[in-house]
């Protein structure tokens, strides 16, 4: 089944006792047994809910993986993956991550005695020299948030393979319209379901796949003892989302592309961070392992003051200046302030991300008039 059907039908069967097409949002905590241990397998929703279980099985589906595990936000499916770790074990993690990732890492996991090397992986041959005997994790965001650095997963995947690593890909930025990391070798792959695949901007939610029924065992025990878990409202609203994601990713790419080529052409803009441009560093990968090249540009000013930046952030109308992206309406964001200002400035300046970026999530409207709106507001 290719992925627009699998979008639309995957997980979901009409409701048994209604024959209600959309999987009932089960508001319950708890389910009754007929005697003690004689149930419908269905015992306490933490463990199980209905709703959760449609979802789960759909998220599975698209990341042509077998096993989909679902949490209460991005970042809980982020900290699940991480207890699979030990005291003593190391990780190895791009530099360029989401400031929340960066920061469950070293503000939560290193006081549990896990190690983190954070390094540039734009050669993914520059991994190796960091594996060592502890090394347990590759943690890899690609493209990358915000400057959309591109990470070869196939690559990588053959180095955790021949060192016994588990790879684990965060796949927000490209949804599985766009890559399916389980296909080029990574073992675990995490998405915020806050942002492509919920799609609206209405829900914060996360999303574990893997195809190993061992690590999907691990990753239930969790899910079920440290209790992250989405309510079934929540998961409903992304099993909504994500039946119009191949659609909504297809205009997100188009207008990403006519936005990245105006930016590039205005006299004001420096530079242009967007992984479709032909002399982008990694463009010849991100052609090989994506399907197209999404809707997130970041980009300077000539200007490189933070004052002309700001100008332009609150320039805007209908790019909302907002946190967050994937959702259909387009917003704008100063990453240095916002998204990733929980790394530190000297991290931050050090791998490219300066003061004067300012992001774009380029949403669904008529490309048209998301230009005469930056057109504006660059003056
Ligand atoms: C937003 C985001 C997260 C965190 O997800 P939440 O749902 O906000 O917890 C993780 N990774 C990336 C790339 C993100 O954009």
């Amino acid at each position: 089944m290719k992925l627009g059907t699998k979008l639309i039908h995957a997980g979901v069967t009409p409701d048994p006792s209604t024959g209600a097409i959309m999987t009932p949002i089960f508001q319950t905590s708890t389910y009754v047994q007929n005697a003690p241990g004689d149930h419908k397998g269905y015992e306490y929703a933490r463990t199980q809910n209905p709703t959760r279980d449609a979802l789960q099985n759909a998220l599975a589906a698209i990341e042509n993986g077998k096993y989909g595990i679902s949490f209460g936000s991005g970042l809980a499916a982020t900290d699940a993956v991480m207890k699979l770790l030990q005291p003593g074990d190391e990780v190895i993690a791009s530099n360029d991550l989401y400031g929340g990732t960066y920061r469950i890492f070293t503000k939560i996991f290193e006081r549990y005695g896990i190690k983190f090397h954070f390094i540039g992986m734009q050669d993914a041959e520059n991994i190796r020299q960091y594996v060592n005997k502890n090394t347990k994790l590759l943690w890899i965001e690609t493209p990358t948030n915000p400057l959309l650095n591109i990470i070869d997963i196939a690559a990588s995947a053959k180095i955790a393979k021949e060192n016994k690593l588990l790879l684990c890909v965060d796949n927000t930025f490209a949804s599985p319209y766009l890559q399916n990391p389980l296909d080029l070798g990574a073992d675990i792959v995490v998405h915020s379901a806050t942002k492509y695949l919920g799609g609206h901007s209405d829900v914060v939610h996360g999303a574990i796949v893997v195809k190993e029924e061992a690590l999907a065992k691990q990753l239930y025990f969790i899910q079920n003892s440290c209790g992250a878990v989405p309510g079934p409202q929540d998961c409903f609203l992304v099993l909504r989302g994500l039946k119009t994601l191949h659609v909504r990713m297809q205009r997100h790419c188009e207008n990403g592309a006519v936005i990245a080529q105006f930016l590039r052409q205005h006299p004001k803009v420096a530079k242009v961070h967007w992984c479709g441009f032909e002399d982008h560093p990694n463009h010849h990968i991100a052609k090989q392992q994506m399907r197209g090249f999404g809707g997130m540009i970041s980009f300077t000013l000539k200007d490189d003051s933070q004052e002309a930046a700001f100008k332009v952030l609150s320039g805007t109308h209908l790019f909302s200046l907002a946190e967050s992206l994937g959702g259909v309406e387009s917003l704008i964001g100063h990453p240095a302030s916002m998204t990733h200002a929980s790394i530190p400035r000297e991290e931050r300046i050090a791998n490219g991300l300066v003061d004067s970026l300012i992001r774009l999530s380029v949403g669904i409207e008529d490309a048209e008039d998301l230009i005469a709106d930056l057109s504006k507001a660059i003056g």
